[in-house]
């Protein structure tokens, strides 16, 4: 086939890329607010790994849209949130317990599902590590936890009740590092759940404080895993192995889209979410190959997540959408977004 050693290793090469982002699309139910508008349900999952659009395309748009689409998992709107990590995350999640950092995105537009499916993603991952760490007695595992929130490319500490935003700076030996971040030491499945709850607050003070919507922001929770081989079996330290997993909320995507009117910026008081759509280059470009330039440096998200994403890192991306005709528009942008992931 005239295919040389070079062009081989190539292709070999970006065969691993292409298995370190792993794409999903979840469809939510329609909504009591859809149902009551007689709203209509314009999406099915044919299969695993198929959604279709069921109504008919007009002559223009058949020009412009695909029918079907293909990704590695699509979840219906009957899919529960344990299936929904099961298929779609967990393989991701657990690389993390061999040192391998691992993060886990939801996308989509405000009200698709990202926040649901994200906090029961989180909690099945931290049950399953957990569960791993009981079953292997022969390492001693060290959990620690953060949490921070993006807005308007500022970083603000979840866990910290002081909301001023903080530095991130550049540590020759740890790489990017959020100044004074707040890092607990996890104690056990309790305190990881008072944790959250002071997340959960935080978050809230800050909205109402700043009169903003969580569509605005990301949050981004993450746990940080080290082991090693316990003493009394004759190892040393040398089998130290340390990783980190990320749980990403992004803001709704809609804060992405270049297709609103310079008047509808204006109203909605904001810009296009310069994290959000550096995301979409960067993982765009890291699916496509390593080679050449990635922009993490571009945005916040982006700089904190670089070891997450970039490396031999594993990711996982949830698109979440709603299946209502009235949200047409913003399903095929997620669609498209997920798409240019794979
Ligand atoms: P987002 O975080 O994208 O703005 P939410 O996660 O808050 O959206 O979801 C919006 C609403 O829809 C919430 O009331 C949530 O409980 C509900 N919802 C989202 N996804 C599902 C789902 N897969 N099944 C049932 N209800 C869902
Ligand atoms: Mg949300």
């Amino acid at each position: 086939m005239g295919v040389d050693g070079g062009e081989e290793e190539q292709m070999q090469e970006s065969t691993e890329c292409h298995e370190r982002i792993f794409v999903s699309v979840r469809l939510r139910p329609l909504s009591e607010k859809e149902i009551v508008r007689h709203d209509v349900s314009d999406w099915e999952c044919i299969n695993d790994n198929t959604i279709i659009y069921r109504s008919k395309l007009s002559v223009s748009e058949r020009s412009m849209y695909p029918t079907a689409y293909k990704f590695d998992n699509v979840f219906g709107s009957d899919c529960p949130n344990r299936q929904v990590y099961e298929t779609g995350a967990k393989e991701v999640v657990l690389s993390v317990v061999s040192g391998i950092n691992s993060s886990v995105f939801a996308y989509g537009q405000t009200s698709s599902g990202k926040t649901y499916t994200m906090t029961g993603i989180t909690e099945y991952a931290m049950a399953d590590i957990y569960d791993y760490i009981q079953r292997h007695k022969e390492r001693e595992f060290i959990l620690k936890f953060s949490a921070i929130e993006i807005y308007n490319e500022s970083v603000r500490d979840l866990l910290s009740a002081d909301s001023s935003p903080l530095r991130l700076l550049d540590d020759p030996e740890r790489g990017i590092v959020v100044e004074k971040l707040t890092e607990e030491t996890l104690r056990d499945w309790n305190h990881f759940k008072d944790l959250l709850s002071v997340c959960e607050a935080q978050r809230q003070i800050g909205e109402t404080s700043l009169n903003e919507a969580s569509s605005r922001s990301h949050q981004i929770l993450r746990v940080t895993i080290e082991s090693s081989a316990r003493e009394f079996l004759g190892n040393d330290k040398s089998s130290m192995l340390a990783a980190t997993v990320s749980f990403v909320d992004l803001a709704g995507s809609e804060r992405a889209s270049q297709s609103l009117s310079a008047g509808a910026r204006l109203k909605e008081g904001c810009h296009i979410n310069r994290s959000l759509l550096t995301l979409g280059t960067v993982i765009r470009k890291l699916s496509k190959g390593r080679n050449g330039h990635i922009p993490f440096r571009d945005s916040k998200l982006t700089r904190i997540l670089q070891s997450s994403l970039g490396g031999n890192a594993r990711t996982a991306i949830i698109c979440t959408m709603s299946p209502a005709r009235s949200h047409v528009e913003q399903s095929r942008n997620t669609l498209l977004f997920a798409s240019c992931a794979k």
